[in-house]
């Protein structure tokens, strides 16, 4: 981890190429008004068990939902996302931002990182050398020094955690209730994006929906069935399994 780490936009429009950009439960509607496609990435972990990192406890927590998995439980974490598999659908033939006023949080923060236990690294992200040549200190030691972009980021994470109960009844109205253990992979859905701009607009009840892991390792699917778990290792059909 550099010590110190400056930082200046280039406007190359990297960012805005290839990357599903984490939305807000407003901004996906938002995304969902202006006919763009969202993502629904989902995660789940056992708490203070299999997939829970235990060293971010505290943030995987408040950022997740309890869900009923077989005889036990597991804790979902959902992420919806615009889903940007190419440019993304704003951005024009300038490289330029054409929602910029309202672009998403994300799209303000990048690079920087929300999720507090991961330093931000230069070679992981699209950004090109003279980004990080020029302009003021961004970073000094773990300290993120400009003071606005602290209150964006600020707002993302709890935003993350005011709107996990609510994405979690979305999926489970959409039947999208199958989920990869954290650490191991992701689920991935592209819902009918009528049908989900629906449940946006009316929240659905919380139905209490059975939830099922999608594992794929033999050995693990073995030790999450002494947990209870319900396990499929079926190939998927109404999703994308994305393993690690
Ligand atoms: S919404 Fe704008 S800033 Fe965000 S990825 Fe798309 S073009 Fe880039
Ligand atoms: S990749 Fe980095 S330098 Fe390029 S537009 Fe995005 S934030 Fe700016």
């Amino acid at each position: 981890m550099t010590d110190s780490l400056r930082f200046a936009c280039t406007g190359c429009g990297k960012c805005c190429t290839g990357h599903h950009v984490p939305l807000t439960l407003d901004e996906a509607r938002h995304w969902a008004a202006d006919a763009g496609q969202v993502v629904v990435l989902i995660e789940a972990f056992v708490t203070d068990g299999p997939g829970m990192p235990l060293e971010q406890r505290e943030h995987v927590m408040r950022r997740s939902h309890p869900v009923r998995c077989g005889a036990g439980e597991v804790r979902a974490a959902v992420t919806f996302a615009a889903f940007n598999p190419g440019r993304c659908r704003n951005l024009d033939d300038n490289d330029l931002c054409t929602i910029y006023d309202r672009r998403p949080l994300v799209c303000r923060i990048y690079p920087v990182e929300i999720n507090p236990h991961i330093p931000l690294r230069p070679a992981s992200k699209d950004c090109p050398p003279q980004a990080w040549q020029q302009g003021p200190e961004l970073i000094h030691g773990t300290q993120l020094l400009d003071t606005g972009l602290q209150a964006l980021v600020h707002a993302s994470r709890q935003a993350d955690r005011n709107d996990i109960a609510a994405k979690v009844r979305i999926c489970q109205a959409l039947g999208m209730t199958t989920s990869a253990l954290k650490g191991n992979g992701f689920t991935a859905y592209l819902p009918d994006m009528g049908a989900f701009a629906a449940a946006l607009a009316q929240l659905p009840e919380d139905g209490g929906a059975a939830w099922t892991l999608h594992v794929e390792d033999q050995a693990l699917g073995a030790s999450l069935q002494e947990y209870g778990l319900h396990i499929t290792r079926e190939p998927p059909l109404y999703y994308a399994f994305i393993g690690f």
